[in-house]
Parts: C-alpha cells; structure tokens; sequence
C-alpha cells in the first residue's frame, strides 16, 4: 500500500505513520518528495488495510500499489537521482561509463582511463571477470583485474564498475568496485542478486538476453528489498529474429522503463550491434530518448582486444563522440554528469 500524506503533515504525523506501519510487521519506505511524502507499506496487504490509515492525522489518502514490484515501482516514489563518488546518475544527469570490455594488462588500462578521464567519462568501466559464452575463452583477469583498476580509480579518480558473477567473488570486488555490475546472463540469479542487495553498493543490472521489462524490475526488486537502493537499469539489446547484429537495441525500453520505475535507466550501445560503426548512432538514439547514461566499451586498441574487439570504440576519437553525445542528451535536457568540483 501507498500512503500519501498531506502536504501540511507534520514529521511527528509521518512517524506516527510509520510506527503503525511496522507495529503490524509491514516495513515502511518514507520517500520525502519537494511537495508531499510518500510512504510505501510492504508486507501483508490485509494488515496494512485494517490500520485503517486513511483516517489518521496528516493522511491525504491510501492507494494500493499493484505492480509485483513494489519498490522499484514509480508509485513508490520521484525519480532516484544517485551519487556514486560525487557523480550524479539520474534524473538531469547523464552518465558516460566508458572503458574497455575487459582488463587485459595495466598499459591497456591505464591507457583507457585516462583517455575516458580526458574525454569527461563519468565513471570507468572493465571486466575482471568475464562471462563468456565458451568456456575455452579467456575469462578474465581475476584479482589481479580488480587490482589494475584499482590503479585506475587511484590516478584518475573515476569511480568503478564492475561485474560480479559469483557471489564467492564479493569480498575482492567490493573493495575495488563503486558499482557493481550484474550481467545479462546473471539477471535472474536470485541468490547473487540479494547478495549484492545485502552488500548495500550501488549494483547495475543489465537486462537479460531475453528478459521481458516487469523480470528486469523484478530482478530490481531482490537488490531493493535487502535495503540496497542504489540500483541502475541497463537496456543492453535483446534477442530478437534479426540476425544483421547481435541483438536488437529495445530503445523502446528507456521510456517504458522510465514510466514504470523511479530507478535509473541506461543504455549499453556496445554490445547490441556488435560492430564499432553502429556504436555512435545507437548512443545518440539512447541520448536523444532520455536514457539516464551510457555504457559503453573503449579500447585504446581494439583490433587487439582479447574479446569484444569490433564494438569496442578507439579511445583516440573519443572527444568528438563524447561532444556529440553531450548534444543528443541536451536534446532530452539532461547534462553530463562529471566529476565534483
Ligand atoms: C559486458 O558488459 O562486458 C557484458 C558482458 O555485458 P552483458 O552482460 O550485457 O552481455
Ligand atoms: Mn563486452
């Protein structure tokens, strides 16, 4: 259930709301908006109705929320604006995560973090560990991954993301990552998912390879019910008849998504086409269509690359791709989201 308080309400009127809310073993979510406080009520909806909340000092009304998710849900409150090392994601902030599909060695590294740096980028990203499709594929450089980009956050500043695939890796890749990333394989891996929920750092999860838009929020909805509410959505293309590339970019998700959830929504335009030439076009459609960032793949050689190499970006045309996309994201109001001052 919702409760929504008057615009006149006291604090002491929403403690009181609140108090009852959890006397009858209900969680209540507070969500103080510029004109009225929302208080969400999770738990057993017969409970919460025979509180009989509506009549109660400083209560506008009580509606019942009825997506299955529940927090995630944008009943539940105004759009999540995060702050991940001093960087803004959401709301009039755009996100720029840029950096290499995985981490190779600490020249290509570094090369690609400071190029990102230079360019503006938001946050720094890399694999350490990787999910790749054959087992015979290299697999990532493990703890000595985490360590290199440990010496990129420390020279340029950018925060980090990146992948945890098994929970057994959650100590190691806490102490480096600022965000850690769920990969589309691993959207429905409940038990990581709450692992990850638990940890309480700030998680994105791409959606998976066939995932409708309500499994994605539901996937949101095990980080979020562990107290975890730093969570960001990527829409990273889906699988689809059309065979020309890998997957097919749902830019259709970034404004249903929006409608849906008050959590952030990004775009991966890397891993969609497959090939470098696409890359620019589907980041000034995300832009253009109000995603809340990009993550995208950057290497200062990608003709090198042990994996993702023909989608990976160079990192010397960087400046201009990142002008550009400062426009189409201008076009739906929103500002790249930099370092502190
Ligand atoms: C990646 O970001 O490198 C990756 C493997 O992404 P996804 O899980 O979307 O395939
Ligand atoms: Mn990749």
């Amino acid at each position: 259930m919702m409760i929504v308080m008057k615009a006149t309400a006291t604090e002491d009127q929403v403690q009181a709301v609140i108090e009852r809310i959890e006397s009858c073993g209900a969680k209540a979510h507070p969500s103080r908006g510029e004109e009225v406080t929302l208080i969400g009520a999770i738990g057993d909806r017969e409970h919460v109705a025979r509180l009989g909340l509506e009549g109660a000092p400083g209560v506008e009304q009580v509606v019942p929320i009825l997506k299955s998710y529940k927090l995630a849900s944008s009943q539940m409150r105004e759009p999540s604006v995060l702050e991940i090392a001093g960087r803004k994601i959401g709301g009039e902030h755009f996100s720029l995560i840029a950096g290499p599909c995985t981490v190779e060695s600490r020249d290509q590294v570094m090369t690609a973090a400071r190029a990102v740096c230079d360019a503006g980028g938001s946050l720094f990203r890399g694999g350490a560990y990787k999910p790749r499709s054959s087992p015979y594929s290299f697999q990532g450089l493990g703890q000595e991954g985490l360590r290199l980009l440990a010496e990129a956050r420390e020279e340029t500043g950018l925060p980090i993301v990146t992948e945890l695939m098994d929970a057994r890796d959650l100590e190691p890749v806490l102490e480096v990552a600022d965000v850690i990333q769920i990969g589309a394989r691993n959207m429905q891996n409940y038990a990581l998912l709450s692992e990850v929920g638990r940890s309480g750092t700030p998680t994105l999860i791409k959606r998976g390879l066939s995932s409708t838009l309500e499994e994605l929020l539901m996937a949101a909805e095990y980080v979020l019910k562990e107290g975890n509410p730093n969570v960001i959505l990527c829409e990273r293309g889906i699988r689809t008849f059309e065979t020309a590339y890998r997957f097919t970019l749902d830019i259709t998700a970034v404004p249903m998504l929006q409608e849906l959830t008050h959590l952030p929504v990004i775009v991966d335009p890397s891993h969609a086409p497959g090939r470098r030439s696409l890359v620019p076009a589907l980041s000034m459609a995300a832009a253009a269509a109000g995603a809340d960032g990009i993550i995208v793949e950057v290497h200062p050689s990608p003709e090198e690359a042990i994996c993702d190499g023909p989608q990976q970006l160079h990192t010397d045309g960087l400046d201009e791709y990142v002008a550009r996309l400062e426009q189409a994201a201008a076009v739906a109001g929103k500002v790249l989201s930099s370092a502190p001052a």
